[in-house]
Protein backbone atom coordinates (compact mmCIF):
# COMPACT_ATOMS: atom_id res chain seq x y z
CA UNK A 1 0.00 0.00 0.00
CA UNK A 2 1.60 2.85 -1.38
CA UNK A 3 -1.21 5.76 0.55
CA UNK A 4 -0.59 6.58 3.71
CA UNK A 5 -3.29 6.93 5.59
CA UNK A 6 -5.08 9.85 5.88
CA UNK A 7 -8.28 9.82 7.12
CA UNK A 8 -11.51 11.94 5.74
CA UNK A 9 -14.81 11.70 6.42
CA UNK A 10 -16.48 9.04 3.97
CA UNK A 11 -17.95 11.60 1.03
CA UNK A 12 -21.24 10.20 1.09
CA UNK A 13 -22.08 11.44 4.57
CA UNK A 14 -22.34 8.32 6.30
CA UNK A 15 -20.13 9.96 9.20
CA UNK A 16 -17.56 6.56 8.73
CA UNK A 17 -14.04 7.95 8.07
CA UNK A 18 -12.25 6.41 5.15
CA UNK A 19 -8.78 6.43 3.14
CA UNK A 20 -8.53 5.97 -0.31
CA UNK A 21 -5.92 3.27 -1.57
CA UNK A 22 -5.58 3.36 -5.30
CA UNK A 23 -4.93 0.21 -7.06
CA UNK A 24 -3.08 0.51 -10.88
CA UNK A 25 -3.44 -1.72 -13.74
CA UNK A 26 -0.88 -2.86 -16.65
CA UNK A 27 -3.54 -1.01 -18.89
CA UNK A 28 -3.06 1.97 -16.50
CA UNK A 29 -6.96 2.02 -15.31
CA UNK A 30 -6.97 2.90 -11.86
CA UNK A 31 -9.56 2.52 -9.09
CA UNK A 32 -9.17 4.47 -5.58
CA UNK A 33 -10.68 1.89 -2.87
CA UNK A 34 -11.91 3.68 -0.17
CA UNK A 35 -10.93 1.57 3.03
CA UNK A 36 -11.82 2.35 6.67
CA UNK A 37 -9.14 3.01 9.58
CA UNK A 38 -9.04 -0.66 10.61
CA UNK A 39 -7.90 -1.41 6.16
CA UNK A 40 -11.41 -3.15 5.68
CA UNK A 41 -13.07 -1.98 2.06
CA UNK A 42 -15.53 0.59 3.20
CA UNK A 43 -19.34 -0.91 2.37
CA UNK A 44 -21.25 2.47 2.58
CA UNK A 45 -24.70 2.17 4.00
CA UNK A 46 -25.67 5.35 2.26
CA UNK A 47 -25.12 3.17 -1.22
CA UNK A 48 -27.44 0.00 -0.38
CA UNK A 49 -29.32 0.37 -3.80
CA UNK A 50 -32.27 -0.73 -1.73
CA UNK A 51 -32.19 1.71 0.87
CA UNK A 52 -30.40 5.20 -0.72
CA UNK A 53 -30.93 7.98 2.01
CA UNK A 54 -32.81 11.31 0.69
CA UNK A 55 -29.75 13.38 2.05
CA UNK A 56 -25.77 12.36 1.64
CA UNK A 57 -24.82 14.65 4.44
CA UNK A 58 -24.33 12.83 8.40
CA UNK A 59 -27.21 12.90 9.96
CA UNK A 60 -26.15 13.55 13.61
CA UNK A 61 -26.49 16.20 16.21
CA UNK A 62 -22.91 16.40 16.42
CA UNK A 63 -21.87 19.62 14.98
CA UNK A 64 -18.37 19.27 14.45
CA UNK A 65 -18.97 15.79 12.49
CA UNK A 66 -20.82 18.31 10.12
CA UNK A 67 -18.74 21.14 10.25
CA UNK A 68 -15.24 18.20 9.19
CA UNK A 69 -18.03 16.91 6.82
CA UNK A 70 -19.01 19.87 5.20
CA UNK A 71 -15.15 21.27 5.16
CA UNK A 72 -13.90 18.00 3.42
CA UNK A 73 -16.60 17.67 0.60
CA UNK A 74 -15.78 18.81 -2.86
CA UNK A 75 -19.25 17.97 -3.69
CA UNK A 76 -22.87 17.11 -2.23
CA UNK A 77 -24.02 13.81 -3.74
CA UNK A 78 -27.53 13.94 -4.55
CA UNK A 79 -30.34 10.81 -4.38
CA UNK A 80 -30.93 11.60 -8.18
CA UNK A 81 -26.68 11.11 -9.24
CA UNK A 82 -26.36 7.63 -7.43
CA UNK A 83 -29.52 6.40 -9.06
CA UNK A 84 -28.40 7.33 -12.17
CA UNK A 85 -25.22 5.61 -11.59
CA UNK A 86 -26.84 2.24 -10.93
CA UNK A 87 -29.31 2.33 -13.85
CA UNK A 88 -25.94 3.41 -16.22
CA UNK A 89 -24.66 0.15 -14.99
CA UNK A 90 -27.87 -1.71 -15.63
CA UNK A 91 -28.27 -0.42 -18.88
CA UNK A 92 -25.09 -0.72 -20.02
CA UNK A 93 -24.89 -4.30 -19.27
CA UNK A 94 -27.94 -5.27 -20.41
CA UNK A 95 -28.26 -7.11 -23.83
CA UNK A 96 -24.50 -7.16 -24.62
CA UNK A 97 -22.92 -8.73 -26.96
CA UNK A 98 -19.35 -9.33 -28.29
CA UNK A 99 -17.73 -10.04 -24.91
CA UNK A 100 -15.71 -12.84 -26.78
CA UNK A 101 -13.83 -9.80 -28.24
CA UNK A 102 -11.24 -8.04 -26.62
CA UNK A 103 -11.68 -4.46 -28.12
CA UNK A 104 -15.12 -4.88 -26.74
CA UNK A 105 -14.48 -6.02 -23.05
CA UNK A 106 -11.38 -2.92 -23.37
CA UNK A 107 -14.62 -0.88 -23.84
CA UNK A 108 -16.52 -2.89 -21.07
CA UNK A 109 -13.43 -2.49 -18.66
CA UNK A 110 -12.56 1.31 -18.81
CA UNK A 111 -17.37 1.88 -18.48
CA UNK A 112 -17.02 -0.09 -15.27
CA UNK A 113 -13.74 1.48 -13.84
CA UNK A 114 -14.96 5.29 -15.02
CA UNK A 115 -18.34 4.67 -12.85
CA UNK A 116 -16.92 3.05 -9.46
CA UNK A 117 -13.85 5.81 -9.64
CA UNK A 118 -16.62 7.86 -9.16
CA UNK A 119 -19.14 6.03 -7.00
CA UNK A 120 -17.29 3.33 -5.54
CA UNK A 121 -20.20 0.83 -5.11
CA UNK A 122 -18.02 -2.27 -4.85
CA UNK A 123 -20.46 -4.26 -2.74
CA UNK A 124 -23.48 -3.83 -4.80
CA UNK A 125 -24.22 -6.89 -7.67
CA UNK A 126 -24.11 -5.78 -11.31
CA UNK A 127 -26.41 -8.05 -13.17
CA UNK A 128 -25.41 -8.58 -16.98
CA UNK A 129 -27.22 -10.68 -19.76
CA UNK A 130 -26.40 -11.21 -23.84
CA UNK A 131 -28.31 -10.19 -26.59
CA UNK A 132 -30.03 -13.65 -27.94
CA UNK A 133 -29.86 -15.01 -24.29
CA UNK A 134 -25.83 -16.14 -24.93
CA UNK A 135 -23.01 -15.12 -22.72
CA UNK A 136 -19.22 -16.39 -22.96
CA UNK A 137 -19.17 -19.38 -20.90
CA UNK A 138 -16.84 -17.95 -18.05
CA UNK A 139 -19.72 -15.07 -17.80
CA UNK A 140 -22.59 -17.14 -17.36
CA UNK A 141 -20.97 -20.56 -14.65
CA UNK A 142 -23.09 -18.55 -11.90
CA UNK A 143 -25.79 -21.51 -10.85
CA UNK A 144 -28.29 -19.21 -9.00
CA UNK A 145 -28.42 -17.27 -12.15
CA UNK A 146 -30.81 -18.10 -15.42
CA UNK A 147 -28.84 -19.05 -19.04
CA UNK A 148 -27.31 -16.22 -20.33
CA UNK A 149 -27.47 -14.02 -16.88
CA UNK A 150 -24.77 -13.70 -15.11
CA UNK A 151 -24.58 -11.86 -11.48
CA UNK A 152 -21.09 -10.54 -10.53
CA UNK A 153 -19.93 -7.97 -7.88
CA UNK A 154 -18.24 -5.26 -9.51
CA UNK A 155 -14.32 -6.11 -9.08
CA UNK A 156 -14.80 -10.15 -9.77
CA UNK A 157 -16.62 -9.16 -12.72
CA UNK A 158 -13.56 -6.71 -13.53
CA UNK A 159 -10.93 -9.65 -12.69
CA UNK A 160 -13.23 -12.46 -15.02
CA UNK A 161 -13.06 -9.62 -18.12
CA UNK A 162 -9.07 -9.24 -17.44
CA UNK A 163 -8.80 -13.23 -16.93
CA UNK A 164 -10.63 -13.64 -20.20
CA UNK A 165 -8.03 -11.51 -21.87
CA UNK A 166 -4.88 -13.67 -20.65
CA UNK A 167 -4.15 -10.61 -18.36
CA UNK A 168 -3.60 -12.87 -15.10
CA UNK A 169 -1.67 -10.54 -12.85
CA UNK A 170 -4.28 -8.04 -12.80
CA UNK A 171 -7.23 -10.85 -12.57
CA UNK A 172 -5.44 -11.77 -9.75
CA UNK A 173 -5.42 -8.25 -8.06
CA UNK A 174 -9.08 -7.76 -8.58
CA UNK A 175 -9.95 -11.24 -7.26
CA UNK A 176 -7.60 -10.32 -4.01
CA UNK A 177 -9.56 -7.48 -3.69
CA UNK A 178 -13.08 -9.09 -4.18
CA UNK A 179 -12.03 -11.74 -1.78
CA UNK A 180 -11.72 -9.16 0.92
CA UNK A 181 -15.26 -7.92 0.71
CA UNK A 182 -17.23 -11.36 -0.43
CA UNK A 183 -19.78 -12.87 1.10
CA UNK A 184 -19.61 -16.39 -0.61
CA UNK A 185 -15.74 -16.62 -0.30
CA UNK A 186 -15.41 -20.09 -1.61
CA UNK A 187 -16.27 -18.97 -5.06
CA UNK A 188 -13.77 -15.94 -5.24
CA UNK A 189 -10.83 -17.58 -3.66
CA UNK A 190 -11.19 -20.98 -5.78
CA UNK A 191 -11.09 -18.64 -8.89
CA UNK A 192 -8.32 -16.39 -6.82
CA UNK A 193 -5.84 -19.79 -6.32
CA UNK A 194 -6.95 -20.89 -9.95
CA UNK A 195 -5.47 -17.71 -11.50
CA UNK A 196 -2.64 -17.74 -8.89
CA UNK A 197 -1.15 -20.85 -9.73
CA UNK A 198 -1.67 -20.00 -13.20
CA UNK A 199 0.34 -17.51 -12.88
CA UNK A 200 3.16 -18.90 -11.18
CA UNK A 201 3.81 -21.82 -14.10
CA UNK A 202 3.39 -19.21 -16.71
CA UNK A 203 6.73 -17.52 -14.54
CA UNK A 204 8.21 -20.98 -14.27
CA UNK A 205 7.54 -21.50 -17.91
CA UNK A 206 10.67 -19.61 -19.65
CA UNK A 207 13.05 -21.60 -17.73
CA UNK A 208 11.36 -25.22 -19.01
CA UNK A 209 11.38 -23.39 -22.21
CA UNK A 210 15.28 -22.77 -22.06
CA UNK A 211 15.79 -26.55 -20.99
CA UNK A 212 13.92 -28.42 -23.66
CA UNK A 213 15.71 -25.83 -26.19
CA UNK A 214 18.97 -26.90 -25.02
CA UNK A 215 18.11 -30.62 -25.22
CA UNK A 216 17.05 -30.04 -29.01
CA UNK A 217 20.07 -28.05 -29.96
CA UNK A 218 20.38 -29.90 -33.28
CA UNK A 219 19.84 -28.60 -36.47
CA UNK A 220 16.58 -28.14 -37.67
CA UNK A 221 16.96 -26.24 -41.36
CA UNK A 222 13.43 -27.35 -42.51
CA UNK A 223 11.94 -25.86 -39.21
CA UNK A 224 14.03 -22.64 -39.60
CA UNK A 225 12.65 -22.08 -43.29
CA UNK A 226 9.25 -22.65 -41.84
CA UNK A 227 9.64 -20.17 -39.27
CA UNK A 228 10.72 -17.60 -41.96
CA UNK A 229 8.27 -18.42 -44.13
CA UNK A 230 5.73 -18.08 -41.20
CA UNK A 231 7.96 -14.82 -40.41
CA UNK A 232 7.23 -13.36 -44.02
CA UNK A 233 3.28 -14.21 -43.86
CA UNK A 234 3.20 -12.43 -40.80
CA UNK A 235 4.94 -9.45 -41.91
CA UNK A 236 3.35 -9.06 -45.13
CA UNK A 237 -0.53 -9.36 -43.49
CA UNK A 238 0.59 -6.33 -40.99
CA UNK A 239 1.94 -4.71 -43.39
CA UNK A 240 -2.21 -5.24 -45.63
CA UNK A 241 -4.02 -4.14 -42.81
CA UNK A 242 -1.60 -0.69 -42.25
CA UNK A 243 -2.08 0.01 -46.24
CA UNK A 244 -6.28 -0.42 -45.03
CA UNK A 245 -6.36 1.59 -41.74
CA UNK A 246 -3.92 4.69 -43.95
CA UNK A 247 -5.95 3.90 -46.90
CA UNK A 248 -9.33 2.98 -47.33
CA UNK A 249 -10.66 2.88 -44.26
CA UNK A 250 -9.21 6.41 -43.45
CA UNK A 251 -10.53 8.47 -46.06
CA UNK A 252 -14.30 6.67 -45.30
CA UNK A 253 -13.64 7.34 -41.51
CA UNK A 254 -12.72 11.33 -42.76
CA UNK A 255 -15.79 11.27 -44.82
CA UNK A 256 -17.87 10.67 -42.28
CA UNK A 257 -16.12 12.82 -39.48
CA UNK A 258 -15.07 16.16 -40.09
CA UNK A 259 -12.07 17.76 -38.57
CA UNK A 260 -14.42 19.88 -36.15
CA UNK A 261 -16.34 17.17 -35.40
CA UNK A 262 -13.26 14.58 -34.23
CA UNK A 263 -11.84 17.56 -32.68
CA UNK A 264 -15.25 18.10 -30.30
CA UNK A 265 -15.24 14.30 -30.02
CA UNK A 266 -11.71 13.78 -28.91
CA UNK A 267 -12.60 16.99 -25.72
CA UNK A 268 -15.43 14.78 -25.29
CA UNK A 269 -14.75 11.65 -24.72
CA UNK A 270 -13.08 11.01 -21.06
CA UNK A 271 -10.87 8.32 -21.40
CA UNK A 272 -10.72 7.48 -18.02
CA UNK A 273 -10.86 9.98 -14.49
CA UNK A 274 -7.16 10.05 -13.06
CA UNK A 275 -7.39 10.68 -8.77
CA UNK A 276 -5.43 12.97 -7.32
CA UNK A 277 -5.32 12.06 -3.28
CA UNK A 278 -4.67 15.24 -1.82
CA UNK A 279 -1.63 14.58 0.26
CA UNK A 280 -2.08 17.37 2.83
CA UNK A 281 -5.90 16.72 3.52
CA UNK A 282 -6.47 13.07 2.27
CA UNK A 283 -9.52 14.16 -0.02
CA UNK A 284 -10.18 12.47 -3.81
CA UNK A 285 -9.95 14.82 -6.59
CA UNK A 286 -11.62 13.71 -10.50
CA UNK A 287 -9.50 15.14 -13.02
CA UNK A 288 -10.82 13.80 -16.13
CA UNK A 289 -7.98 12.88 -18.96
CA UNK A 290 -9.90 13.05 -22.42
CA UNK A 291 -8.48 11.37 -25.78
CA UNK A 292 -7.57 15.32 -26.39
CA UNK A 293 -5.49 14.98 -23.21
CA UNK A 294 -3.83 11.71 -24.72
CA UNK A 295 -2.58 13.54 -27.98
CA UNK A 296 -1.68 16.53 -26.81
CA UNK A 297 0.59 14.58 -24.54
CA UNK A 298 2.09 12.89 -27.78
CA UNK A 299 2.77 16.33 -29.40
CA UNK A 300 4.36 17.45 -26.55
CA UNK A 301 6.68 14.41 -26.67
CA UNK A 302 7.58 14.90 -30.44
CA UNK A 303 9.13 17.88 -30.25
CA UNK A 304 11.67 16.28 -27.79
CA UNK A 305 11.83 12.97 -30.32
CA UNK A 306 12.84 11.65 -33.16
CA UNK A 307 10.77 12.57 -36.12
CA UNK A 308 9.68 9.47 -38.60
CA UNK A 309 6.36 10.52 -39.64
CA UNK A 310 5.50 13.70 -41.38
CA UNK A 311 2.30 16.23 -41.22
CA UNK A 312 0.68 14.08 -38.29
CA UNK A 313 -2.81 14.74 -38.07
CA UNK A 314 -4.93 14.02 -34.74
CA UNK A 315 -6.23 11.35 -36.62
CA UNK A 316 -2.26 9.85 -36.85
CA UNK A 317 -2.54 9.55 -33.04
CA UNK A 318 -5.26 7.22 -32.61
CA UNK A 319 -5.37 3.86 -32.44
CA UNK A 320 -7.24 1.95 -35.24
CA UNK A 321 -9.15 0.43 -32.04
CA UNK A 322 -10.01 4.04 -30.94
CA UNK A 323 -10.57 5.36 -34.81
CA UNK A 324 -13.04 2.44 -34.74
CA UNK A 325 -15.03 3.18 -31.96
CA UNK A 326 -15.32 6.58 -33.33
CA UNK A 327 -17.56 5.46 -35.91
CA UNK A 328 -19.91 3.63 -33.25
CA UNK A 329 -22.72 6.24 -33.89
CA UNK A 330 -21.88 6.33 -37.56
CA UNK A 331 -22.28 2.90 -38.67
CA UNK A 332 -25.77 1.16 -38.60
CA UNK A 333 -24.21 -1.75 -39.92
CA UNK A 334 -23.23 -3.77 -36.96
CA UNK A 335 -21.48 -6.83 -38.81
CA UNK A 336 -19.05 -4.21 -40.49
CA UNK A 337 -18.39 -3.02 -37.12
CA UNK A 338 -18.15 -6.31 -35.91
CA UNK A 339 -15.58 -7.02 -38.87
CA UNK A 340 -13.22 -3.57 -38.00
CA UNK A 341 -12.99 -5.39 -34.94
CA UNK A 342 -11.81 -8.61 -36.05
CA UNK A 343 -9.20 -6.82 -38.40
CA UNK A 344 -8.01 -4.73 -35.52
CA UNK A 345 -7.63 -8.00 -33.04
CA UNK A 346 -5.36 -9.42 -36.04
CA UNK A 347 -3.42 -6.27 -36.29
CA UNK A 348 -3.02 -6.18 -32.02
CA UNK A 349 -1.78 -9.61 -32.05
CA UNK A 350 0.46 -9.31 -34.97
CA UNK A 351 2.01 -5.84 -33.37
CA UNK A 352 2.95 -7.58 -29.98
CA UNK A 353 5.25 -10.22 -29.07
CA UNK A 354 4.75 -14.06 -28.26
CA UNK A 355 4.92 -17.13 -30.40
CA UNK A 356 2.58 -18.42 -33.22
CA UNK A 357 0.82 -21.36 -33.47
CA UNK A 358 2.33 -22.62 -36.72
CA UNK A 359 -0.90 -24.19 -38.61
CA UNK A 360 -3.52 -21.59 -37.52
CA UNK A 361 -1.89 -18.40 -39.85
CA UNK A 362 -3.29 -19.75 -43.02
CA UNK A 363 -6.80 -19.44 -42.43
CA UNK A 364 -6.95 -16.71 -40.07
CA UNK A 365 -5.33 -14.82 -43.05
CA UNK A 366 -7.65 -15.68 -45.18
CA UNK A 367 -10.57 -14.63 -42.82
CA UNK A 368 -8.68 -11.32 -42.51
CA UNK A 369 -8.38 -10.42 -45.96
CA UNK A 370 -12.08 -11.28 -46.68
CA UNK A 371 -12.92 -9.15 -43.77
CA UNK A 372 -11.12 -5.94 -45.43
CA UNK A 373 -12.77 -7.07 -48.62
CA UNK A 374 -15.80 -6.75 -47.23
CA UNK A 375 -15.78 -2.98 -45.51
CA UNK A 376 -13.88 -2.15 -48.48
CA UNK A 377 -17.01 -3.63 -50.62
CA UNK A 378 -19.27 -1.55 -47.77
CA UNK A 379 -17.51 2.08 -47.98
CA UNK A 380 -17.56 2.06 -51.24
CA UNK A 381 -21.65 1.45 -51.31
CA UNK A 382 -21.87 3.07 -48.26
CA UNK A 383 -20.20 6.70 -49.83
CA UNK A 384 -21.90 6.62 -53.08
CA UNK A 385 -25.29 5.93 -51.21
CA UNK A 386 -24.48 9.26 -49.11
CA UNK A 387 -23.73 11.22 -52.53
CA UNK A 388 -26.82 9.95 -53.80
CA UNK A 389 -29.00 11.02 -50.37
CA UNK A 390 -27.40 14.53 -51.01
ZN1 LIG B 1 -19.74 5.84 3.56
Amino acid sequence: MTNDKKLVQCEFGCGVNVYYQTVEFSDSLEIPIPREADDSIHNCPNLDRDELPDVFTPITDDQDLIDEFCQNADYLWNKEEIEKHYLDLDSYFAGIDGLEFKNYRDDFKKFLVKQLGIIPSFYSDITLYGSGDTLPGCLNDDMEAPPGYGIFPPIGLLGTFYEMDGNLPDAKKCYKIQLEMSSSPNFWSNKFEEVNVQCEMKEQEPLTKKYVEKESKKPQTDQQTENSKVEEELKKMFLEIRKFENGDFQEYISSKISRNELKEKLKKDILRYRFVIEKQTGKKQRVPYTMYDKIKTYHAKDENRKQIRKNQTDWDYLSLGEKISFLDDKIRNKEIKKLLDEINDIRNSLSHSGDYYPDAWLEVFADTRLCIKKCKDFFEFDVKSDIKRI
